[in-house]
C-alpha cells in the first residue's frame, strides 16, 4: 500500500475541561475516501479543524505527505492551505452572498497565484462550473438565487478550484432534502474518482457513509472505537457502539433483530466516563468497563476495534 497523504498520531485537543479529541490515529489512503462517523458531539468536526489547521492541536502529530503539518507557518502553510479544502454542512452560510458565483471560484485562484490572469480564472471557473452540473449563466448571479444543491454543487466548484489534493466534508448533505442528497453525494463521488482526490468525509448518517467511503472510523466521546474497510464495518461491526448506531439507523434494520438500540444520550465531553466511554450506554457493560479504558485490537480483515468482548 502507497503512503496515506494524511496522517495523524495521538491527536488531542482539549477547550478548557473539554476533552473534545482524545489521542485519535487516523491514516487516510491516497485517492480514496475516508468515513469519520459519530453522533454529534463526537469530535467529528473538531477532527476536520484540527486537520486543516483551523484551530491548533494541544498534542499530537499531523503529517501531510512528508511534511510535518504541525509546524508548518507562513508561506509553507499557506501553499498547504491550497492543497486543501473544505466543504461544509451549510451551503448557505459558506458563501459569501455578496459576491458572484464567478467572483467566489476566482477568488481561491487570486489567493493562490493559479492561472494567469483574469480571463484564465474566469474559464477555469466556467469548467468548474459544468464540472458540478451548472450553466455558464450562473457566473453572474448570486448563491441566494440558487436552491441548496445547487449551492452546494458551487461550494464543491470552489473547493476544486485550487485543484486540492484533500478535501474534507463536514456533513456536506445533511442540510439538504433527502431528494438531492443522491445527487450532491454522486457528484462528490464522481469528483473525488475525475481528480483523485483524497476525501475525509464526515458525517452522523451511517446511510450516507456507507454510500461514499471505502474505509471509516467510528468516533465516541473524542476517541475511535472502530475503524476498517466499509463492508467489514458495515456487515460485521465488532463494537457496540459500532452495532448499536447501526441498528438505530433509519433504514438499516438487522437481520438478527437482537441487537440493543442507542440508549440515552452521548455524555458530556466534559464528564467522560472512567474505563470505557460507551459504558454508561453499553448494554455489555461488565466490571472491567468501569476500571480498564479497553486499547484498539486488530478483529481481522483490517478492521479494529476497542472492547474488552473481544477478549472473552
Ligand atoms: Fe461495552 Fe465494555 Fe466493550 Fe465498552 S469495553 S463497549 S462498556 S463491553
Ligand atoms: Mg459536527
Amino acid at each position: 500500500m502507497t503512503a496515506p497523504l494524511l496522517e495523524t498520531r495521538a491527536l488531542c485537543k482539549t477547550f478548557g475541561k473539554v476533552q473534545a479529541v482524545r489521542s485519535v490515529d487516523l491514516a487516510l489512503p491516497r485517492g480514496r475516501t475516508f468515513g469519520l462517523v459519530g453522533e454529534s458531539g463526537s469530535g467529528k468536526s473538531t477532527v476536520a479543524r484540527l486537520v486543516l489547521r483551523l484551530i491548533e492541536a494541544t498534542s499530537g502529530d499531523i503529517r501531510f505527505g512528508d511534511e510535518d503539518l504541525r509546524r508548518l507557518g507562513g508561506e509553507a502553510l499557506r501553499r498547504r492551505r491550497r492543497r486543501m479544502q473544505m466543504i461544509f454542512q451549510d451551503p448557505y452560510g459558506s458563501l459569501n452572498g455578496r459576491m458572484t458565483v464567478g467572483e467566489t471560484l476566482v477568488e481561491p485562484q487570486l489567493v493562490h497565484d493559479i492561472g494567469t490572469g483574469g480571463r484564465a480564472r474566469r474559464d477555469r471557473a466556467r469548467s468548474l462550473l459544468r464540472e458540478v452540473g451548472l450553466p455558464d449563466s450562473a457566473m453572474d448571479r448570486f448563491p441566494h438565487e440558487f436552491s441548496g444543491g445547487q449551492r452546494q454543487r458551487i461550494a464543491i466548484a470552489r473547493a476544486l478550484a485550487t485543484d486540492p489534493e484533500l478535501i474534507v466534508a463536514d456533513e456536506p448533505v445533511s442540510a439538504l432534502d433527502v431528494s438531492v442528497q443522491a445527487q450532491i453525494l454522486n457528484l462528490l463521488g464522481d469528483m473525488q474518482r475525475e481528480h483523485q482526490t483524497t476525501m475525509l468525509f464526515i458525517s452522523h448518517d451511517l446511510r450516507v457513509v456507507r454510500y461514499v467511503c471505502d474505509e471509516i472510523a467510528v468516533m465516541y466521546l473524542g476517541e475511535i472505537v472502530e475503524r476498517g474497510p466499509r463492508d467489514r464495518v458495515y456487515d460485521r461491526p465488532a463494537h457496540p457502539y459500532t452495532q448499536a448506531l447501526l441498528t438505530s439507523a433509519p433504514g438499516s434494520p438487522r437481520k438478527d433483530g437482537k441487537r440493543a438500540k442507542l440508549a440515552g444520550e452521548i455524555p458530556s465531553a466534559d464528564a467522560i466516563p472512567t474505563g470505557c466511554a460507551f459504558r454508561s450506554r453499553c448494554p455489555h457493560a461488565f466490571d472491567r468497563c468501569k476500571i480498564e479504558a479497553p486499547r484498539m485490537q486488530d478483529v481481522g480483515g483490517g478492521q479494529t476495534a476497542a472492547c474488552h468482548l473481544l477478549d472473552r
